[in-house]
């Protein structure tokens, strides 16, 4: 489809950013396993990523802590499936409803958006 995608109503929840496509991946993150978007406790809308979440909003962003990992607060852009964030951080880089692989690489970034002690 030609044109530009936001993605926004092609999930079960709004996600926003830049040149969201049905997978939710964004212009900052396209490679095939960048499928997951993240809602954070500062904002009812869900991102593709950090930079998207900077971009749609003037607020610092704010990180999970740790008692409430229990929220669902990932989407997985394949299934539309909305995960808890504990069950995304136990997935192993792998949706548990359709098994799409996650980027591994985003471990490098929990710590933008959980408060994860990081080793
Ligand atoms: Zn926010
Ligand atoms: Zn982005
Ligand atoms: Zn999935």
């Amino acid at each position: 489809m030609a044109g530009e995608p936001t993605g926004e109503d092609a999930f079960c929840v709004p996600v926003r950013g830049i040149a969201v496509d049905s997978e939710t991946r964004c212009s900052h993150y396209r490679t095939d396993w960048d499928v997951i978007a993240i809602t954070l406790p500062c904002c009812e809308t869900f991102f593709p990523c950090f930079e998207c979440h900077e971009t749609y909003c003037e607020h610092e962003a704010e990180r999970w802590p740790p008692d409430r990992f229990d929220e669902r607060a990932i989407l997985c852009g394949v299934c539309d499936s909305v995960l808890a964030i504990e069950t995304y951080l136990a997935s192993e880089h792998r949706c548990p409803h359709c098994e799409a692989a996650f980027n591994p690489g985003c471990t490098n970034h929990w710590d933008r958006y959980f408060r994860v002690e990081s080793e």
